[in-house]
């Protein structure tokens, strides 16, 4: 049983105790959530799961990820710029992200733990740390090589990270990870 399987089968246990009723939409969309290469928006899933689910409305999608993410199953990363937050239904706990700053694909990187370095904080601060939130800004190798290709890319996001040791630009509007009519295009979140 992958690690995707093994949460899949969690979160429908924790919905079915919930009394939640496991329609075939809503076991679609834990699906998707519980992908360790996850983090869609309500956005994405749903405009994945439109096509096999024509009646399925975007209200079925935030409610069963709202759901979730009360019951403590999902990790949500708000990114308050682009007016978007993307879910980790595999990982549901604080970890470290790497983001595309170009194709805005959001990896989690095998870092092992920041247990140790969250609670030196809190020893030398005397904070109680309740969450933290760590994202690593960059452009993904498959970026990198379209950039080299000479292709035209679509410009980068604006970060805040430090210019001169990422090669980002600073400047410019982000594109839509896929343009509507750019039907051939994989979502981000998906493995090619
Ligand atoms: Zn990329
Ligand atoms: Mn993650």
């Amino acid at each position: 049983m992958s690690s995707s399987d093994a949460r899949l089968s969690h979160l429908m246990a924790v919905l079915q105790g919930r009394r939640f009723r496991l329609t075939p939409q809503r076991l679609a969309i834990l699906r998707l959530v519980a992908r360790s290469d996850g983090h869609p928006s309500i956005e994405e899933i749903y405009e994945h799961l439109r096509e096999d689910f024509p009646t399925m409305s975007i209200a079925t999608v935030y409610k069963t990820v709202t759901l979730l993410k009360e019951l403590g199953e999902v990790l949500e990363l708000s990114f308050p710029e682009e007016g978007v937050k993307r879910y980790d239904g595999a990982k549901p706990y604080p970890h470290p992200h790497l983001i595309c700053v170009r194709c805005r694909k959001i990896l989690d990187p095998d870092l092992g733990s920041l247990t140790p370095l969250v609670e030196t904080a809190a020893r030398r601060t005397g904070f109680r740390i309740l969450s933290h939130r760590l994202d690593l800004y960059g452009l993904c190798p498959e970026c990198q090589a379209r950039e080299q290709g000479g292709e035209d890319a679509p410009p980068a996001h604006g970060t805040e990270t430090d210019g001169n040791r990422l090669p980002i630009r600073l400047s410019g509007d982000c594109a839509p990870p896929h343009a509507p009519g750019d039907g051939a295009e994989p979502t981000p979140w998906r493995r090619p």
